[in-house]
């Protein structure tokens, strides 16, 4: 049985396209990528339009979607029917709720079960039929994961989990209600677990987001689909996918391409678009806040990750770049006592390469805090504190004296 969160007071607000948040440095503007999937045209469409209708950043999200800041009020209508016309945006009404994140491999090595980007697809075209679904929680997601265990964990409320060739396990809030479905019927199951998810929440007294915030959530939902729910277990976990060579099939690789703490440059998305041209044409942006390129000849991989390197992209593990992420900070947030970016920026060549992640926030609210074990840089208007697993290890640090404290953190997580 599912605790019941703290009630909440007010309905989820998660930016859209024509959601647009209104942020300290402008409009923010979110485009939802199910799956990741983007091809290289939109990539190109989305780097013009950064920088013709926004502050020409583009930021990957750690739901493998893309940001545009610094939208102005008179531009939001424009820039959504650009993303209209260029395939991005198939559902005014559905925008915010398009949240599927899926193994970003999948289908290109043989470390999954099943190519689940058929089901993706089927899951985003269900869920836009669905009038009620328009009306979901931006936050609410959905992870369908190939069986390689990298997606399941990531605090899904409605998980596909492959278990073979042919079935998928249904994940509620993150965990196996033991309820078994097959391939052709499985976007269709967790569509019927959000129409129940739906159904609960507006018997809830106050504003639910998320499944794991109903009361007894799982095993009624479980019930909906016709099974009792099982004592809840954990999936498999998998490392996340990090720069450098990412899947491999035959003579062909994806190559996973990260940019510092996951802002691309009109120039380094357009760079990636061509990179892409000369692959399958398609790009597949990872919820660790990187971009996989499928389809490159295993032969030249090598010399287009140099290049890429040499262009200020990250394509190797252990880099210091590798893990390390930045919520917005100043100037984008108000609530922030300091310019994480920039600090992040300042000391990133002092830290020792690769280890647990680092995760540098403006304010306790923490956002965008990995689920995974991270080593945490927190301003609190006194200077950083770094803490590791909720314990303080450093406090009142200036940016210049954050990579000794992170580094020794590192050493003991
Ligand atoms: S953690 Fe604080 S400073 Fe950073 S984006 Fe969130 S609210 Fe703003």
């Amino acid at each position: 049985m599912n605790k019941p969160g703290p009630p909440r007071t007010r309905e989820d607000a998660c930016p859209g396209a024509w959601h647009v948040h209104a942020a300290a440095d402008g409009g923010l503007a979110r485009i939802r990528l199910p799956g990741g999937r983007i091809t290289a045209g939109q990539m190109r469409f989305l780097a013009e339009s950064a920088s013709e209708l926004g502050n020409g950043q583009l930021e990957l999200t750690s739901r493998a979607n893309l940001q545009l800041r610094g939208v102005d009020d008179s531009d939001v209508a424009e820039l959504a029917t650009r993303l209209g016309s260029h395939g991005l945006l198939p559902s005014r009404s559905h925008e915010t709720c398009r949240n599927v994140i899926a193994s970003p491999c999948t289908g290109l090595d043989d470390d999954g079960l099943l190519d689940v980007s058929r089901c993706v697809e089927e899951l985003d075209t269900a869920l836009c039929a669905v009038p009620e679904l328009a009306a979901l929680p931006g936050r609410f997601l959905f992870t369908v994961d190939d069986g390689r265990g990298d997606v399941s964990t990531l605090g899904g409320d409605i998980g596909l989990h492959a278990v073979g060739a042919t079935e998928f396990a249904v994940l509620l809030a993150g965990r196996d209600s033991g309820v078994r479905v097959g391939q052709e019927s499985a976007a269709r199951s967790a569509i019927t677990a959000a129409e129940a998810f739906m159904r609960q929440r507006a018997a809830e007294p106050a504003p639910v987001w998320r499944l794991a915030e109903l009361y007894d959530g799982r095993r009624r939902i479980a019930a909906d689909l016709g099974r009792p729910c099982s004592e809840p277990s954990d999936p498999p976990f998998t490392e996340p996918v990090r720069p450098g060579i990412a899947a491999r099939r035959g003579n062909l690789v994806a190559l996973a391409v990260g940019a510092p703490l996951g802002r691309l440059t009109p120039q380094r998305a357009s760079q990636l678009a061509a990179l892409a041209d000369r692959a399958g044409g398609d790009l597949r942006i990872t919820p660790w806040r990187s971009v996989l390129v499928p389809g490159l000849a295993a032969a030249e991989a090598a010399t287009r990750a140099q290049h890429l390197r040499e262009q200020g992209f990250v394509v190797e593990a252990d880099s210091p770049w590798s893990g390390m992420t930045a919520c917005t900070g100043t100037p984008g947030c108000a609530k922030s006592h300091a310019d994480v970016q920039r600090d992040a920026h300042r000391v990133a060549e002092s830290l020792e390469p690769g280890g647990t992640p680092v995760h540098w926030v403006g304010c306790s609210r923490r956002c965008g805090t990995p689920r995974a074990t991270a080593v945490e840089v927190l301003a609190t208007g006194a200077g950083y504190d770094v803490r590791l697993a909720d314990e303080v290890t450093a406090s009142g640090l200036d940016a210049e004296d954050t990579p000794a404290a992170i580094n020794a953190a590192r050493r003991t997580a």
